[in-house]
């Protein structure tokens, strides 16, 4: 059986001595010293200068409408994972879809502006696949019509824009750890903000709002992470590097053997790093999409319609809504294995399967 993806994980004798010191100093969550460590070991590692270690993607997410006060709509893109969505209305604020770019399947900047009114407050937009959206144009517009900017940077970390971490840009940027992810700590998520003021700020939100012993600075949650999922960060983070080669030689022997699949890949930004963190094909038609889908699990291969169907027309709690571009890409986008313990073997048999398909 090959799945889509599968979670990196360490030697587990490296995560168990992480696990003896929790118990030497019993302590296990609440911004304790291993926490700590990976916020300050991430920000070396990604050269940023603030940001911090919480509960996963969504709330992250959630935290970054909150901290920057947003009311009203906001605009985002359909064509992404749901909780890019279902943060901006658990918010009460009301999405505003803007349809994708078909090449960087990022949300089209050049269809924003028809889509704001005297209601919108911020562009919420992800880099999806970790390509990096057209961040210079986005910001553009935002500053003309003062909007605040989130990027939903869940699948993007690592890559960098003209040696700067994409993390930088917008007001704030956010991160998913979730162990299906690049890089992981088992669950999690990183908040990222340039403005100190506003990271201080989210560091309230993210302990209940407490400012001190009988303090409240903010309307908080609780959006903490524990001692035992930064061990496993930190374990990790050592395997950055390998992780990122072995994805880039699976990616490239996926790219050799497809060569001739009708199908196309993304178009990276043109000044960004990539980091291989999925492999998504855009196929000639949803017909041969399901044709391969259907041989590949008859394989016990496992791919994923990763982002099948388009946020704007299948969600219950809103207004089911049409996006040419995004509707199009959506039927016949999949993404195909990829993961650290995957071999060039099996890349080399999903690719063979794929063409034959193609071919018959
Ligand atoms: C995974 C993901 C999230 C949510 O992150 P969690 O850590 O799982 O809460 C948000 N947005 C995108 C695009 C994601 O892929």
């Amino acid at each position: 059986m090959i799945p889509v993806t599968k979670p990196f994980l360490p030697p587990v004798e490296e995560f168990k001595k992480y696990i003896d010191g929790i118990w030497q100093r019993q302590w296990l969550t609440n911004m304790g010293p291993l926490a700590s460590d990976l916020e300050m070991k991430l920000k070396q590692h990604l050269k940023l200068k603030h940001l911090l270690f919480v509960t996963n993607g969504t709330v992250a997410l959630q935290m970054a409408i909150k901290a920057l006060d947003l009311k009203g709509e906001i605009i985002t893109t359909p064509f992404s994972f749901v909780a890019t969505t279902s943060s901006i209305v658990w918010e009460g604020c009301t999405p505003v879809f803007v349809d994708i770019d078909e090449y960087s399947l990022n949300i089209n900047p050049s269809k924003i502006e028809a889509a704001i009114t005297e209601n919108t407050s911020a562009i919420l937009a992800t880099h999806v696949y970790g390509n990096p959206c057209d961040v210079v144009a986005i910001e553009k517009i935002a500053k003309k019509h003062k909007l605040k900017v989130i990027y939903d940077a869940a699948h993007a970390f690592g890559v960098e824009i003209n040696g700067k971490s994409v993390f930088e840009y917008g007001d704030i940027s956010i991160c998913s750890l979730h162990a299906t992810k690049l890089y992981h700590s088992t669950e999690g998520g990183l908040v990222i903000s340039q403005d100190a003021a506003l990271l201080k700020k989210m560091a309230y939100i993210r302990n209940f709002g407490i400012s001190g012993f009988d303090s409240f600075a903010e309307l908080g949650l609780n959006g903490k992470n524990s001692e035992f999922h930064a061990a496993m960060g930190l374990v990790n983070l050592k395997y950055i590097k390998r992780i990122h080669q072995k994805r880039k030689e699976l990616t490239w022997g996926y790219d050799e053997k497809l060569k001739y699949l009708k199908a196309v890949k993304p178009i990276w930004h043109k000044d960004a790093t990539i980091n291989y963190a999925y492999y998504p094909i855009v196929l000639e038609s949803e017909e041969l999409l399901l044709e391969i889908k259907t041989k590949l699990d008859g394989n016990e291969i496992f791919t994923r319609r990763y982002f099948y169907p388009s946020l704007a027309s299948s969600l219950p709690y809103l207004e089911s809504q049409s996006l040419a571009v995004t509707d199009d890409i959506s039927q016949r986008v999949l993404c195909l294995p990829l993961y650290y313990d995957l071999t060039l073997e099996e890349v080399d048999l999903i690719c063979r399967l794929m063409l034959r398909v193609q071919n018959n």
